[in-house]
């Protein structure tokens, strides 16, 4: 798919304001420091859509990109840096979770996944909220460069063992090579295209 426009809609703190624009809609969701900045700016060929390397601030927002002015692009509150107090931590589980109950044009969650970390019981209580709306869920392993490519195969093992999924169900993407880049945005287009399967 062709990037030809991108741009920044607004940021949404609490789901009133979710953008009611009714575009098929991508959302990008991980713990914070997975990627998710970089992993974005790459697909959209922008160094500077989304700010990486940032420390989340006090307040959680949802961030919405439009992508060729037919596409909705979701960019969810990175959760679980340990450095922000727990009181407001909290806070970012209640807003992804209704965005995931709540977001009618959510056509696919690309589900982030550091290679070198192996999901915990939060990230599977999320995935399995995600997968009991059943909304398309693309399990994207992040930072492939990171680990040598003898040593993936096991990575991708451990990961796919900890959410119960086949490993041959995992994407494997670095956002410094570009790897993954034409399958992803493959899958944009063709769910973008598509219909949201019913309930
Ligand atoms: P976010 O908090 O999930 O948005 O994560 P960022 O995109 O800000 O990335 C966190 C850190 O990981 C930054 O220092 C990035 O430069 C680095 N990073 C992100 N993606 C990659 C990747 O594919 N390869 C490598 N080597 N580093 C990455």
């Amino acid at each position: 798919m062709k990037i030809r426009d991108v741009h920044f809609l607004t940021s949404s703190p609490r789901p009133s304001l979710f953008p009611d624009h009714g575009l098929p809609e991508f959302a990008f969701l991980g713990r914070s420091n997975v990627g998710k900045s970089s992993l974005i700016n790459m697909l959209m060929n922008r160094h500077d859509l989304v700010k990486t390397g940032s420390r989340p601030g006090m307040t959680q927002t949802v961030n919405f990109f439009v992508l060729n002015d037919a596409i909705s692009i979701a960019d969810l509150p990175g959760y679980g840096y340990a450095k922000v107090p727990m009181e407001i931590r909290k806070g970012f589980l209640p807003l992804i979770k209704s965005y995931i109950q709540k977001r009618g044009n959510l056509r696919l969650v690309f589900f982030l996944v550091d290679i070198r970390r192996t999901p915990d019981d939060r990230e599977r209580e999320l995935l399995s909220l995600i997968t009991r709306q059943r909304i398309p869920v693309v399990l994207t392993v992040t930072k492939s460069d990171k680990v040598p490519p003898g040593r993936r195969r096991d990575r991708l093992r451990a990961i796919a063992e900890s959410l119960d999924v086949d490993a041959g169900a995992l994407f494997l993407t670095s956002a410094l090579k570009g790897t993954g880049k034409r399958e992803l945005l493959g899958l944009i287009r063709e769910f973008a295209d598509g219909e949201r399967p019913g309930p």
